[in-house]
């Protein structure tokens, strides 16, 4: 077995750079992230304060929403597209809609 000094050598599961000991670093879906990745590619789910990838976010413009949270509580309109909340959904024939679409449909 070849023993290196790197064994504990930690990178960014992102970018891939070497993050060195004294270097501060974060944590994203249990993967070692870098600063410079965290501040740019992450964000924070508005409704249980779970940081995910700014790829990985759900939502809309106005509301980030990790994937959890997204499909357990919210979906998005079949007419119009509008991000909404479980409670703010009305149901017609098996879709879901908006207050406005679903006014304007029934
Ligand atoms: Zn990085
Ligand atoms: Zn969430
Ligand atoms: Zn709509």
């Amino acid at each position: 077995m070849e023993n290196t000094n790197n064994d504990n050598a930690l990178y960014c599961s992102r970018c891939g750079a070497l993050i060195g000991e004294d270097e501060d670093y974060e944590e994203v879906n249990g993967r070692i992230v870098c600063m410079e990745c965290y501040e740019q590619h992450t964000t924070t789910c508005e409704r249980c304060g779970e940081v995910i990838w700014t790829d990985d976010s759900y939502g809309d413009e106005y509301t980030t929403l990790c994937s959890n949270c997204y499909h357990n509580h919210y979906t998005r309109c079949s007419c119009c597209d509008a991000l909404l909340h479980e409670d703010d959904a009305y149901h017609l024939d098996g879709y879901d809609y908006c207050s406005d679409c679903y006014h304007v449909r029934s």
